[in-house]
Protein backbone atom coordinates (compact mmCIF):
# COMPACT_ATOMS: atom_id res chain seq x y z
CA UNK A 1 0.00 0.00 0.00
CA UNK A 2 1.65 3.34 -1.29
CA UNK A 3 -0.55 5.35 1.61
CA UNK A 4 -0.96 5.60 5.33
CA UNK A 5 -4.74 5.01 6.21
CA UNK A 6 -4.46 6.54 9.23
CA UNK A 7 -2.69 9.57 7.83
CA UNK A 8 -5.74 9.82 5.41
CA UNK A 9 -8.35 9.45 8.50
CA UNK A 10 -6.52 12.29 10.05
CA UNK A 11 -6.64 14.32 7.33
CA UNK A 12 -9.87 14.05 6.64
CA UNK A 13 -11.38 14.40 10.23
CA UNK A 14 -9.06 17.87 9.73
CA UNK A 15 -10.49 19.48 6.77
CA UNK A 16 -14.05 18.25 7.90
CA UNK A 17 -13.80 20.15 11.08
CA UNK A 18 -12.47 23.09 9.38
CA UNK A 19 -15.55 23.38 7.56
CA UNK A 20 -17.65 21.95 10.40
CA UNK A 21 -20.44 25.55 11.12
CA UNK A 22 -22.55 25.19 14.36
CA UNK A 23 -25.51 26.69 12.18
CA UNK A 24 -25.52 23.96 9.23
CA UNK A 25 -28.20 24.45 6.67
CA UNK A 26 -29.54 27.93 8.55
CA UNK A 27 -26.08 29.70 6.68
CA UNK A 28 -28.26 30.09 4.00
CA UNK A 29 -31.17 32.03 2.80
CA UNK A 30 -34.11 31.25 0.49
CA UNK A 31 -34.58 33.51 -2.65
CA UNK A 32 -37.54 34.61 -1.10
CA UNK A 33 -38.56 37.88 0.10
CA UNK A 34 -36.29 40.79 -0.48
CA UNK A 35 -34.23 37.95 -2.33
CA UNK A 36 -37.19 36.87 -4.50
CA UNK A 37 -35.50 38.85 -7.71
CA UNK A 38 -33.26 35.74 -7.55
CA UNK A 39 -36.25 33.42 -8.14
CA UNK A 40 -37.72 35.17 -10.88
CA UNK A 41 -38.35 33.27 -14.12
CA UNK A 42 -35.78 35.19 -16.99
CA UNK A 43 -37.08 32.79 -19.60
CA UNK A 44 -40.97 33.44 -19.83
CA UNK A 45 -43.37 36.16 -19.82
CA UNK A 46 -46.01 35.42 -17.05
CA UNK A 47 -49.52 35.03 -19.40
CA UNK A 48 -52.63 36.73 -17.83
CA UNK A 49 -55.35 34.33 -18.02
CA UNK A 50 -59.21 33.29 -16.35
CA UNK A 51 -59.00 30.90 -13.38
CA UNK A 52 -60.33 27.56 -14.36
CA UNK A 53 -63.45 25.25 -12.64
CA UNK A 54 -63.69 22.42 -14.32
CA UNK A 55 -62.89 19.08 -13.91
CA UNK A 56 -60.19 16.79 -15.26
CA UNK A 57 -59.60 13.24 -15.08
CA UNK A 58 -55.34 13.53 -14.14
CA UNK A 59 -53.50 17.01 -12.70
CA UNK A 60 -49.84 16.25 -12.75
CA UNK A 61 -47.78 18.70 -10.35
CA UNK A 62 -44.56 19.15 -12.01
CA UNK A 63 -43.74 19.59 -15.28
CA UNK A 64 -40.09 18.32 -14.97
CA UNK A 65 -39.43 14.80 -16.37
CA UNK A 66 -41.15 13.31 -13.15
CA UNK A 67 -44.41 14.84 -14.47
CA UNK A 68 -43.78 14.30 -18.48
CA UNK A 69 -42.96 10.50 -17.78
CA UNK A 70 -45.89 10.40 -15.76
CA UNK A 71 -48.14 12.32 -18.17
CA UNK A 72 -46.76 9.83 -20.83
CA UNK A 73 -47.66 7.17 -18.78
CA UNK A 74 -51.03 8.21 -17.86
CA UNK A 75 -51.81 8.86 -21.89
CA UNK A 76 -50.68 5.00 -22.66
CA UNK A 77 -53.39 4.24 -19.67
CA UNK A 78 -55.73 5.90 -22.15
CA UNK A 79 -56.59 9.22 -20.55
CA UNK A 80 -57.69 11.78 -22.57
CA UNK A 81 -58.15 14.47 -19.93
CA UNK A 82 -54.27 15.09 -18.20
CA UNK A 83 -53.61 18.67 -16.79
CA UNK A 84 -50.07 19.53 -16.23
CA UNK A 85 -49.05 22.18 -13.94
CA UNK A 86 -46.00 23.86 -13.11
CA UNK A 87 -44.58 27.22 -11.68
CA UNK A 88 -42.10 27.27 -14.46
CA UNK A 89 -43.53 28.89 -18.02
CA UNK A 90 -42.62 25.56 -19.98
CA UNK A 91 -41.70 21.97 -19.62
CA UNK A 92 -37.81 20.73 -18.40
CA UNK A 93 -38.09 21.39 -14.76
CA UNK A 94 -34.53 21.83 -13.50
CA UNK A 95 -33.87 22.05 -17.09
CA UNK A 96 -35.78 24.51 -17.76
CA UNK A 97 -34.67 26.30 -15.22
CA UNK A 98 -30.63 25.62 -15.35
CA UNK A 99 -29.31 27.33 -18.98
CA UNK A 100 -26.21 28.88 -17.00
CA UNK A 101 -23.11 28.18 -19.83
CA UNK A 102 -21.72 25.16 -20.09
CA UNK A 103 -24.81 23.36 -18.86
CA UNK A 104 -24.61 19.44 -19.33
CA UNK A 105 -25.91 16.51 -18.34
CA UNK A 106 -23.48 13.96 -15.75
CA UNK A 107 -25.10 10.71 -16.33
CA UNK A 108 -24.80 9.93 -19.94
CA UNK A 109 -27.70 10.83 -22.08
CA UNK A 110 -28.44 7.28 -23.23
CA UNK A 111 -29.44 6.22 -19.65
CA UNK A 112 -30.41 9.60 -18.26
CA UNK A 113 -33.39 10.76 -20.98
CA UNK A 114 -36.43 9.09 -20.89
CA UNK A 115 -38.34 7.59 -23.45
CA UNK A 116 -35.73 8.30 -26.00
CA UNK A 117 -36.77 5.32 -28.53
CA UNK A 118 -40.73 6.57 -27.99
CA UNK A 119 -39.88 9.39 -28.88
CA UNK A 120 -37.61 9.22 -31.51
CA UNK A 121 -35.07 11.66 -30.28
CA UNK A 122 -31.57 10.88 -30.66
CA UNK A 123 -28.85 12.61 -28.80
CA UNK A 124 -26.27 14.18 -30.18
CA UNK A 125 -23.50 13.93 -27.21
CA UNK A 126 -22.62 11.03 -24.88
CA UNK A 127 -23.05 13.93 -21.91
CA UNK A 128 -25.80 15.97 -23.25
CA UNK A 129 -25.65 19.90 -23.03
CA UNK A 130 -28.64 20.92 -21.11
CA UNK A 131 -30.47 22.80 -24.12
CA UNK A 132 -30.88 19.49 -26.03
CA UNK A 133 -32.03 17.83 -22.72
CA UNK A 134 -34.49 20.90 -22.56
CA UNK A 135 -35.59 20.40 -26.23
CA UNK A 136 -35.97 16.57 -25.56
CA UNK A 137 -38.51 17.61 -22.41
CA UNK A 138 -40.42 19.33 -24.84
CA UNK A 139 -40.74 16.58 -27.59
CA UNK A 140 -41.86 14.25 -24.75
CA UNK A 141 -44.52 16.48 -24.23
CA UNK A 142 -45.65 17.18 -27.83
CA UNK A 143 -45.29 13.69 -28.67
CA UNK A 144 -47.96 12.55 -25.97
CA UNK A 145 -50.02 15.80 -26.42
CA UNK A 146 -49.27 17.38 -22.94
CA UNK A 147 -49.34 20.76 -23.91
CA UNK A 148 -53.20 20.33 -24.64
CA UNK A 149 -53.87 21.35 -21.27
CA UNK A 150 -51.23 23.06 -19.18
CA UNK A 151 -51.37 25.31 -16.19
CA UNK A 152 -47.87 27.27 -16.63
CA UNK A 153 -46.57 29.96 -13.84
CA UNK A 154 -48.73 28.49 -11.57
CA UNK A 155 -47.93 27.02 -8.03
CA UNK A 156 -51.11 24.50 -6.26
CA UNK A 157 -51.72 25.72 -3.05
CA UNK A 158 -54.32 23.19 -1.87
CA UNK A 159 -55.60 19.41 -2.26
CA UNK A 160 -58.58 18.29 -1.01
CA UNK A 161 -60.72 15.02 -0.99
CA UNK A 162 -64.33 14.93 -1.83
CA UNK A 163 -65.38 11.71 -0.78
CA UNK A 164 -69.15 11.60 -2.31
CA UNK A 165 -67.23 12.83 -5.83
CA UNK A 166 -64.38 10.65 -5.28
CA UNK A 167 -62.50 13.42 -6.75
CA UNK A 168 -59.73 15.67 -5.63
CA UNK A 169 -60.50 19.63 -5.23
CA UNK A 170 -57.42 21.42 -6.70
CA UNK A 171 -57.04 25.24 -5.93
CA UNK A 172 -53.83 27.62 -6.95
CA UNK A 173 -52.02 31.07 -6.59
CA UNK A 174 -53.88 31.65 -9.80
CA UNK A 175 -57.78 31.39 -8.41
CA UNK A 176 -58.35 27.70 -10.35
CA UNK A 177 -60.62 26.01 -8.42
CA UNK A 178 -60.89 23.09 -10.38
CA UNK A 179 -61.89 19.00 -9.63
CA UNK A 180 -59.80 16.17 -10.53
CA UNK A 181 -60.13 12.33 -10.43
CA UNK A 182 -56.22 11.21 -9.82
CA UNK A 183 -53.37 13.84 -8.58
CA UNK A 184 -49.65 12.94 -9.26
CA UNK A 185 -47.05 15.23 -7.74
CA UNK A 186 -43.89 15.36 -8.69
CA UNK A 187 -42.63 18.75 -7.74
CA UNK A 188 -38.86 17.56 -7.50
CA UNK A 189 -36.23 17.68 -4.53
CA UNK A 190 -33.58 20.70 -5.58
CA UNK A 191 -35.53 23.11 -7.28
CA UNK A 192 -35.43 26.48 -5.13
CA UNK A 193 -32.35 28.61 -5.31
CA UNK A 194 -30.13 29.18 -1.98
CA UNK A 195 -27.84 32.34 -1.42
CA UNK A 196 -25.44 31.81 0.92
CA UNK A 197 -26.14 34.19 4.12
CA UNK A 198 -23.36 36.56 3.95
CA UNK A 199 -23.35 39.55 6.18
CA UNK A 200 -23.66 42.31 3.75
CA UNK A 201 -25.10 40.78 0.45
CA UNK A 202 -27.84 43.02 0.19
CA UNK A 203 -25.42 45.91 0.63
CA UNK A 204 -23.31 44.69 -2.75
CA UNK A 205 -23.96 47.54 -6.12
CA UNK A 206 -22.65 45.19 -8.75
CA UNK A 207 -24.43 42.66 -10.73
CA UNK A 208 -25.60 39.33 -9.24
CA UNK A 209 -27.65 36.63 -10.21
CA UNK A 210 -28.07 32.96 -9.17
CA UNK A 211 -26.45 29.84 -11.67
CA UNK A 212 -30.48 28.45 -12.53
CA UNK A 213 -31.62 32.28 -13.43
CA UNK A 214 -28.37 32.93 -15.76
CA UNK A 215 -28.72 36.71 -17.01
CA UNK A 216 -28.00 36.58 -20.36
CA UNK A 217 -29.18 40.17 -20.63
CA UNK A 218 -26.17 40.91 -18.79
CA UNK A 219 -23.33 38.44 -20.17
CA UNK A 220 -24.32 38.65 -23.85
CA UNK A 221 -25.16 34.81 -25.08
CA UNK A 222 -21.86 34.27 -25.90
CA UNK A 223 -20.61 35.92 -22.61
CA UNK A 224 -19.02 39.12 -24.76
CA UNK A 225 -20.48 41.01 -22.15
CA UNK A 226 -18.03 39.83 -19.92
CA UNK A 227 -14.89 40.55 -21.30
CA UNK A 228 -14.42 44.16 -19.62
CA UNK A 229 -15.90 42.72 -16.20
CA UNK A 230 -14.38 41.80 -12.88
CA UNK A 231 -16.62 38.40 -12.36
CA UNK A 232 -16.75 36.34 -8.89
CA UNK A 233 -18.28 33.04 -8.62
CA UNK A 234 -19.35 31.54 -5.56
CA UNK A 235 -19.50 27.70 -5.17
CA UNK A 236 -17.45 24.75 -6.66
CA UNK A 237 -19.94 21.94 -6.60
CA UNK A 238 -21.73 20.18 -9.76
CA UNK A 239 -22.81 23.18 -11.26
CA UNK A 240 -19.36 25.66 -10.71
CA UNK A 241 -17.17 22.86 -12.63
CA UNK A 242 -19.74 23.42 -15.45
CA UNK A 243 -19.37 26.94 -15.38
CA UNK A 244 -16.43 28.29 -14.37
CA UNK A 245 -14.31 27.42 -17.22
CA UNK A 246 -16.68 29.16 -19.61
CA UNK A 247 -16.86 32.09 -17.52
CA UNK A 248 -13.08 32.28 -17.11
CA UNK A 249 -12.38 31.89 -20.88
CA UNK A 250 -14.48 35.32 -21.39
CA UNK A 251 -14.04 37.40 -18.78
CA UNK A 252 -11.69 39.79 -18.02
CA UNK A 253 -10.64 38.13 -14.91
CA UNK A 254 -12.69 35.35 -13.10
CA UNK A 255 -12.41 35.26 -8.89
CA UNK A 256 -13.48 31.27 -7.92
CA UNK A 257 -14.24 31.74 -4.13
CA UNK A 258 -14.42 28.14 -3.09
CA UNK A 259 -14.98 26.60 -0.10
CA UNK A 260 -15.04 23.13 -0.39
CA UNK A 261 -13.34 21.85 -3.78
CA UNK A 262 -15.13 18.73 -5.56
CA UNK A 263 -13.70 15.94 -6.59
CA UNK A 264 -13.30 16.09 -10.57
CA UNK A 265 -12.59 13.15 -12.88
CA UNK A 266 -11.91 12.33 -16.56
CA UNK A 267 -15.62 12.76 -18.13
CA UNK A 268 -14.83 12.20 -21.72
CA UNK A 269 -17.40 13.62 -23.22
CA UNK A 270 -17.35 13.17 -26.76
CA UNK A 271 -19.55 13.44 -30.22
CA UNK A 272 -22.51 10.46 -30.89
CA UNK A 273 -22.27 9.40 -35.06
CA UNK A 274 -25.48 10.87 -36.29
CA UNK A 275 -27.85 7.71 -36.79
CA UNK A 276 -26.09 5.76 -33.91
CA UNK A 277 -29.44 4.75 -32.47
CA UNK A 278 -30.88 3.44 -35.91
CA UNK A 279 -29.30 -0.10 -35.79
CA UNK A 280 -30.32 -0.87 -32.14
CA UNK A 281 -32.75 -3.29 -31.26
CA UNK A 282 -35.83 -2.23 -29.81
CA UNK A 283 -35.90 -1.59 -26.13
CA UNK A 284 -32.06 -1.12 -26.06
CA UNK A 285 -32.58 1.73 -23.95
CA UNK A 286 -34.35 0.08 -21.14
CA UNK A 287 -31.29 -2.55 -21.53
CA UNK A 288 -29.01 0.11 -21.06
CA UNK A 289 -30.49 1.80 -18.16
CA UNK A 290 -31.35 -1.57 -16.61
CA UNK A 291 -27.30 -2.45 -16.85
CA UNK A 292 -26.47 0.93 -15.48
CA UNK A 293 -28.40 0.39 -12.70
CA UNK A 294 -27.57 -2.99 -11.94
CA UNK A 295 -23.84 -1.84 -12.02
CA UNK A 296 -24.09 1.36 -10.14
CA UNK A 297 -26.02 -0.67 -7.34
CA UNK A 298 -23.77 -3.49 -7.19
CA UNK A 299 -26.25 -6.26 -8.92
CA UNK A 300 -24.60 -8.65 -10.83
CA UNK A 301 -24.07 -7.53 -14.98
CA UNK A 302 -22.26 -9.27 -17.60
CA UNK A 303 -20.64 -6.59 -19.01
CA UNK A 304 -20.85 -3.09 -18.23
CA UNK A 305 -22.33 -1.32 -21.42
CA UNK A 306 -21.80 2.45 -20.29
CA UNK A 307 -18.57 2.09 -19.01
CA UNK A 308 -17.51 5.77 -17.05
CA UNK A 309 -16.57 7.15 -14.47
CA UNK A 310 -19.93 6.43 -12.34
CA UNK A 311 -19.21 2.79 -13.31
CA UNK A 312 -15.56 2.63 -12.44
CA UNK A 313 -16.49 3.92 -8.72
CA UNK A 314 -19.97 1.75 -8.21
CA UNK A 315 -18.78 -0.04 -4.97
CA UNK A 316 -17.83 3.11 -3.62
CA UNK A 317 -21.26 4.55 -4.32
CA UNK A 318 -23.02 2.02 -2.02
CA UNK A 319 -21.49 3.51 0.78
CA UNK A 320 -23.54 6.22 0.60
CA UNK A 321 -26.74 5.01 -1.37
CA UNK A 322 -28.89 2.22 -0.81
CA UNK A 323 -28.17 -1.18 -2.69
CA UNK A 324 -26.64 -4.47 -2.88
CA UNK A 325 -23.43 -4.40 -0.68
CA UNK A 326 -20.60 -5.44 -2.04
CA UNK A 327 -18.22 -8.36 -1.31
CA UNK A 328 -15.72 -5.44 0.29
CA UNK A 329 -15.90 -5.13 3.58
CA UNK A 330 -16.14 -1.66 5.39
CA UNK A 331 -12.34 -1.50 5.31
CA UNK A 332 -11.77 -2.76 2.27
CA UNK A 333 -14.35 0.02 1.13
CA UNK A 334 -12.19 2.08 3.04
CA UNK A 335 -9.27 1.27 1.38
CA UNK A 336 -10.93 1.38 -2.15
CA UNK A 337 -12.11 4.67 -1.49
CA UNK A 338 -8.79 6.28 -0.48
CA UNK A 339 -7.20 5.21 -3.20
CA UNK A 340 -9.85 6.56 -5.85
CA UNK A 341 -9.42 9.47 -4.03
CA UNK A 342 -5.24 9.92 -4.04
CA UNK A 343 -6.09 9.36 -7.92
CA UNK A 344 -8.12 11.92 -7.99
CA UNK A 345 -5.75 14.11 -6.34
CA UNK A 346 -3.11 13.15 -7.99
CA UNK A 347 -5.10 14.17 -11.28
CA UNK A 348 -4.78 17.82 -10.17
CA UNK A 349 -1.05 17.93 -9.47
CA UNK A 350 -0.76 16.28 -13.16
CA UNK A 351 -2.91 19.08 -14.44
CA UNK A 352 -2.32 21.84 -12.25
CA UNK A 353 1.16 24.04 -12.84
CA UNK A 354 0.84 26.43 -9.81
CA UNK A 355 1.84 23.77 -6.84
CA UNK A 356 -0.26 25.92 -4.27
CA UNK A 357 -2.82 26.19 -5.96
CA UNK A 358 -3.09 22.93 -6.84
CA UNK A 359 -2.76 21.85 -3.21
CA UNK A 360 -6.06 23.89 -2.28
CA UNK A 361 -8.07 22.32 -5.06
CA UNK A 362 -7.41 19.12 -3.67
CA UNK A 363 -10.65 17.47 -2.21
CA UNK A 364 -9.77 15.52 1.12
CA UNK A 365 -12.80 13.36 1.95
CA UNK A 366 -14.44 10.25 0.69
CA UNK A 367 -15.69 9.76 -2.70
CA UNK A 368 -19.44 9.90 -2.21
CA UNK A 369 -19.36 12.92 0.75
CA UNK A 370 -19.92 15.20 -1.91
CA UNK A 371 -21.59 14.80 -5.55
CA UNK A 372 -18.81 13.32 -7.63
CA UNK A 373 -17.87 15.66 -10.43
CA UNK A 374 -16.49 14.87 -13.88
CA UNK A 375 -14.55 17.78 -16.48
CA UNK A 376 -12.31 17.55 -18.80
CA UNK A 377 -11.99 21.54 -18.33
CA UNK A 378 -12.51 22.77 -14.97
CA UNK A 379 -8.71 22.12 -13.70
CA UNK A 380 -7.13 23.21 -16.08
CA UNK A 381 -8.70 26.52 -15.84
CA UNK A 382 -6.92 27.19 -13.29
CA UNK A 383 -3.48 27.70 -15.38
CA UNK A 384 -5.36 30.55 -16.77
CA UNK A 385 -3.57 34.00 -16.03
CA UNK A 386 -6.82 35.43 -15.86
CA UNK A 387 -8.18 33.46 -12.97
CA UNK A 388 -7.76 33.90 -9.35
CA UNK A 389 -8.48 31.04 -6.91
CA UNK A 390 -9.89 31.79 -3.58
CA UNK A 391 -9.73 29.52 -0.43
CA UNK A 392 -12.79 30.38 1.81
CA UNK A 393 -12.76 27.35 4.10
CA UNK A 394 -10.65 28.96 7.17
CA UNK A 395 -13.33 31.48 7.49
CA UNK A 396 -16.38 29.43 7.18
CA UNK A 397 -17.33 30.76 3.12
CA UNK A 398 -17.24 34.47 2.09
CA UNK A 399 -17.07 36.35 5.27
CA UNK A 400 -18.91 40.19 3.53
CA UNK A 401 -19.51 41.44 0.80
CA UNK A 402 -19.43 45.20 0.41
CA UNK A 403 -20.97 47.70 -2.40
CA UNK A 404 -18.39 46.58 -4.41
CA UNK A 405 -15.75 43.82 -2.72
CA UNK A 406 -15.96 40.40 -1.68
CA UNK A 407 -14.44 39.63 1.39
CA UNK A 408 -13.37 36.80 2.52
CA UNK A 409 -10.59 37.10 6.34
CA UNK A 410 -8.47 40.52 5.59
CA UNK A 411 -8.58 40.22 2.03
CA UNK A 412 -10.99 42.17 -0.66
CA UNK A 413 -11.62 41.65 -4.15
CA UNK A 414 -13.17 43.98 -6.38
CA UNK A 415 -15.67 42.41 -8.46
CA UNK A 416 -18.41 43.86 -11.07
CA UNK A 417 -20.44 40.41 -11.50
CA UNK A 418 -21.08 38.07 -8.54
CA UNK A 419 -22.59 34.60 -9.70
CA UNK A 420 -23.82 32.52 -7.09
CA UNK A 421 -23.47 28.96 -8.07
CA UNK A 422 -24.62 27.73 -4.57
CA UNK A 423 -27.00 25.66 -4.71
CA UNK A 424 -30.88 24.72 -3.77
CA UNK A 425 -33.17 23.95 -0.77
CA UNK A 426 -33.31 20.65 -0.34
CA UNK A 427 -36.78 18.77 -0.34
CA UNK A 428 -39.14 22.02 0.34
CA UNK A 429 -41.55 21.91 -2.76
CA UNK A 430 -44.49 19.28 -2.66
CA UNK A 431 -46.43 17.63 0.00
CA UNK A 432 -43.61 16.16 2.80
CA UNK A 433 -42.31 19.44 3.24
CA UNK A 434 -46.27 20.78 4.11
CA UNK A 435 -46.05 23.59 1.48
CA UNK A 436 -48.63 22.06 -0.63
CA UNK A 437 -51.36 21.57 2.19
CA UNK A 438 -53.40 18.25 1.20
CA UNK A 439 -56.57 17.24 3.18
CA UNK A 440 -57.74 13.64 2.62
CA UNK A 441 -60.73 11.76 4.06
CA UNK A 442 -62.52 13.49 6.58
CA UNK A 443 -60.26 16.72 5.49
CA UNK A 444 -57.69 15.42 7.54
CA UNK A 445 -54.31 17.12 6.40
CA UNK A 446 -51.67 14.67 5.61
CA UNK A 447 -48.60 15.79 7.84
CA UNK A 448 -51.08 15.40 10.76
CA UNK A 449 -51.72 11.98 9.65
CA UNK A 450 -47.47 11.12 9.08
CA UNK A 451 -47.44 12.80 12.76
CA UNK A 452 -45.32 9.67 13.81
CA UNK A 453 -43.48 9.61 10.50
CA UNK A 454 -44.26 9.26 6.97
CA UNK A 455 -47.03 6.11 5.80
CA UNK A 456 -46.91 5.27 2.48
CA UNK A 457 -46.82 2.03 0.32
CA UNK A 458 -43.97 2.14 -1.95
CA UNK A 459 -43.49 5.49 -1.39
CA UNK A 460 -46.48 6.61 -3.45
CA UNK A 461 -49.25 6.94 -1.68
CA UNK A 462 -51.02 6.60 1.44
CA UNK A 463 -54.41 5.37 3.20
CA UNK A 464 -57.28 8.03 3.52
CA UNK A 465 -55.21 9.69 0.78
CA UNK A 466 -57.05 7.92 -2.29
CA UNK A 467 -55.74 8.52 -5.94
CA UNK A 468 -52.86 10.43 -4.86
CA UNK A 469 -49.42 9.54 -5.74
CA UNK A 470 -46.01 11.13 -5.40
CA UNK A 471 -42.97 10.55 -6.71
CA UNK A 472 -39.34 11.03 -4.89
CA UNK A 473 -37.33 8.77 -3.11
CA UNK A 474 -38.89 8.56 0.40
CA UNK A 475 -39.78 4.98 1.64
CA UNK A 476 -38.93 4.17 -2.41
CA UNK A 477 -35.93 4.25 -4.28
CA UNK A 478 -32.79 6.28 -5.28
CA UNK A 479 -29.90 6.19 -7.03
CA UNK A 480 -27.23 8.61 -9.19
CA UNK A 481 -29.37 7.99 -11.75
CA UNK A 482 -32.53 9.68 -10.82
CA UNK A 483 -34.26 9.40 -13.78
CA UNK A 484 -34.20 6.06 -13.86
CA UNK A 485 -36.16 6.08 -10.31
CA UNK A 486 -38.53 8.47 -11.73
CA UNK A 487 -39.56 6.65 -14.80
CA UNK A 488 -39.94 2.88 -13.14
CA UNK A 489 -42.10 5.44 -10.48
CA UNK A 490 -44.29 6.80 -13.42
CA UNK A 491 -44.56 3.46 -14.96
CA UNK A 492 -45.82 1.96 -12.06
CA UNK A 493 -48.57 5.00 -11.34
CA UNK A 494 -49.63 4.27 -14.78
CA UNK A 495 -50.19 0.62 -14.01
CA UNK A 496 -52.13 1.75 -11.18
CA UNK A 497 -54.61 3.74 -13.16
CA UNK A 498 -55.05 1.20 -16.14
CA UNK A 499 -55.88 -1.14 -13.94
CA UNK A 500 -58.50 0.98 -11.91
CA UNK A 501 -59.91 1.87 -15.10
CA UNK A 502 -60.33 -1.59 -16.50
CA UNK A 503 -62.01 -2.61 -13.40
CA UNK A 504 -64.12 0.57 -13.01
CA UNK A 505 -62.31 1.13 -9.50
CA UNK A 506 -63.55 4.42 -8.03
CA UNK A 507 -60.17 4.62 -6.01
CA UNK A 508 -56.37 3.69 -5.91
CA UNK A 509 -55.79 3.38 -2.23
CA UNK A 510 -53.39 1.50 -0.01
CA UNK A 511 -55.00 -0.20 3.14
CA UNK A 512 -53.94 0.89 6.63
CA UNK A 513 -51.98 -2.53 7.21
CA UNK A 514 -50.03 -2.68 3.66
CA UNK A 515 -49.15 0.85 4.56
CA UNK A 516 -48.38 -0.72 8.33
CA UNK A 517 -46.25 -3.52 6.40
CA UNK A 518 -44.66 -1.44 3.95
CA UNK A 519 -43.32 1.33 6.79
CA UNK A 520 -42.28 -1.72 8.75
CA UNK A 521 -40.12 -3.28 5.65
CA UNK A 522 -38.55 0.14 5.38
CA UNK A 523 -37.26 0.07 8.71
CA UNK A 524 -36.19 -3.16 9.21
CA UNK A 525 -34.28 -2.99 5.94
CA UNK A 526 -33.12 0.42 6.11
CA UNK A 527 -29.08 1.58 5.43
CA UNK A 528 -27.43 2.77 8.09
CA UNK A 529 -25.19 5.21 6.51
CA UNK A 530 -24.91 7.46 9.58
CA UNK A 531 -21.59 7.37 10.23
CA UNK A 532 -20.23 7.48 6.73
CA UNK A 533 -22.26 10.38 6.81
CA UNK A 534 -21.06 11.93 9.90
CA UNK A 535 -17.67 11.60 9.06
CA UNK A 536 -18.00 13.56 5.74
CA UNK A 537 -17.74 17.31 5.41
CA UNK A 538 -20.25 19.28 5.23
CA UNK A 539 -22.91 19.73 2.51
CA UNK A 540 -26.65 19.28 1.41
CA UNK A 541 -25.99 15.37 1.01
CA UNK A 542 -25.61 15.28 5.24
CA UNK A 543 -27.68 17.94 6.05
CA UNK A 544 -24.56 19.94 6.27
CA UNK A 545 -23.35 18.68 9.10
CA UNK A 546 -26.19 16.81 10.68
CA UNK A 547 -27.00 13.96 9.09
CA UNK A 548 -30.66 11.80 9.32
CA UNK A 549 -30.15 8.56 11.26
CA UNK A 550 -31.06 6.46 8.39
CA UNK A 551 -31.88 6.34 4.99
CA UNK A 552 -35.65 6.28 4.28
CA UNK A 553 -35.63 4.66 1.03
CA UNK A 554 -35.37 0.76 0.46
CA UNK A 555 -32.34 -0.27 1.71
CA UNK A 556 -31.45 -3.35 -0.50
CA UNK A 557 -31.33 -0.74 -3.48
CA UNK A 558 -33.54 0.33 -6.67
CA UNK A 559 -33.17 -3.44 -8.47
CA UNK A 560 -33.99 -5.26 -5.57
CA UNK A 561 -37.39 -2.71 -4.95
CA UNK A 562 -38.11 -2.56 -9.36
CA UNK A 563 -38.41 -6.27 -9.03
CA UNK A 564 -40.62 -6.38 -5.65
CA UNK A 565 -42.55 -3.96 -7.55
CA UNK A 566 -43.49 -6.20 -10.51
CA UNK A 567 -43.91 -9.21 -8.65
CA UNK A 568 -46.79 -6.91 -6.68
CA UNK A 569 -48.50 -5.72 -9.78
CA UNK A 570 -48.14 -9.51 -11.39
CA UNK A 571 -48.69 -11.25 -7.77
CA UNK A 572 -52.39 -10.00 -6.37
CA UNK A 573 -51.30 -7.01 -5.87
CA UNK A 574 -54.02 -4.62 -7.34
CA UNK A 575 -56.25 -6.18 -5.84
CA UNK A 576 -54.98 -4.37 -2.23
CA UNK A 577 -55.86 -1.05 -3.38
CA UNK A 578 -57.94 -0.90 -5.89
CA UNK A 579 -62.03 -0.33 -4.44
CA UNK A 580 -65.38 0.88 -4.98
CA UNK A 581 -67.28 -0.10 -8.12
CA UNK A 582 -68.47 3.11 -10.43
P1 LIG B 1 -24.10 22.51 -4.37
O1 LIG B 1 -24.99 22.68 -3.20
O2 LIG B 1 -23.59 21.18 -4.68
O3 LIG B 1 -22.85 23.47 -4.26
C1 LIG B 1 -22.93 24.75 -3.69
C2 LIG B 1 -21.54 25.34 -3.64
O4 LIG B 1 -21.60 26.63 -3.05
C3 LIG B 1 -20.59 24.51 -2.78
O5 LIG B 1 -19.34 24.46 -3.42
C4 LIG B 1 -20.56 25.30 -1.48
O6 LIG B 1 -19.41 25.08 -0.70
C5 LIG B 1 -20.58 26.71 -2.03
N1 LIG B 1 -20.95 27.71 -1.03
C6 LIG B 1 -22.12 27.81 -0.37
N2 LIG B 1 -22.09 28.83 0.50
C7 LIG B 1 -20.88 29.39 0.39
C8 LIG B 1 -20.24 30.49 1.04
N3 LIG B 1 -20.87 31.18 2.00
N4 LIG B 1 -18.98 30.80 0.67
C9 LIG B 1 -18.35 30.07 -0.28
N5 LIG B 1 -18.89 29.02 -0.92
C10 LIG B 1 -20.14 28.68 -0.58
O7 LIG B 1 -24.92 23.12 -5.62
P2 LIG B 1 -24.77 22.82 -7.20
O8 LIG B 1 -25.72 23.71 -7.90
O9 LIG B 1 -23.36 22.82 -7.61
O10 LIG B 1 -25.27 21.33 -7.34
C11 LIG B 1 -26.48 20.89 -6.74
C12 LIG B 1 -26.88 19.56 -7.29
O11 LIG B 1 -27.49 19.74 -8.56
C13 LIG B 1 -25.76 18.58 -7.57
O12 LIG B 1 -25.33 17.91 -6.45
C14 LIG B 1 -26.40 17.67 -8.56
O13 LIG B 1 -27.23 16.74 -7.91
C15 LIG B 1 -27.24 18.63 -9.35
N6 LIG B 1 -26.49 19.01 -10.57
C16 LIG B 1 -26.42 18.09 -11.55
C17 LIG B 1 -25.78 18.37 -12.71
C18 LIG B 1 -25.77 17.33 -13.75
O14 LIG B 1 -24.98 17.42 -14.65
N7 LIG B 1 -26.62 16.29 -13.69
C19 LIG B 1 -25.11 19.65 -12.95
C20 LIG B 1 -25.25 20.57 -11.85
C21 LIG B 1 -25.92 20.24 -10.71
P3 LIG B 1 -19.40 23.85 0.36
O15 LIG B 1 -19.26 22.59 -0.45
O16 LIG B 1 -18.25 24.14 1.22
O17 LIG B 1 -20.71 23.90 1.11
Amino acid sequence: MSFDPQALRAKYRQERDRRIRPDGAAQYRGARGEFGYYATDPWTERAERDPRQDRVEAAVIGGGFGGLVTGAKLRDAGLDSVRMIDEAGDFGGTWYWNRYPGIHCDIESSVYLPLLEEVGTEPTWRYSPGEEIRQHAIAIARHYDLYDDTMFHTRVTELRWHEDDAEWQVRTDRGDDFRARYVIVSSGTLTQPKLPGIPGIETFRGHTFHTSRWDYGYTGEDLAGLKDKKVGVVGTGATGIQVIPRLAAEAQHLYVFQRTPSSVDVRDNRRLEPGWTAGLKPGWQRERMNNFLTVVTGGHADEDLIGDGWTATAALQRTFLSGSRTELSDEELELADFATMNRIRARVDDIVTDPVVAERLKPWYRYMCKRPTFSDFYLQTFNRPNVTLVDTADTGGITALTEHTVVVGDSEYDVDCLVFATGFEVGISGIVSGTLPVHGRDGVPLLQSWAQGPRTLHGFSSHGYPNLFHLGSLQNASSVNFMHILTEQATHIGALVAEARTRHARWIEPTAEAEQDWVATIRANAMDNYRFQAECTPGYYNGEGKPRPVSNSYGPGPVAFHELLDKWRTGGGFDQVLAGAE
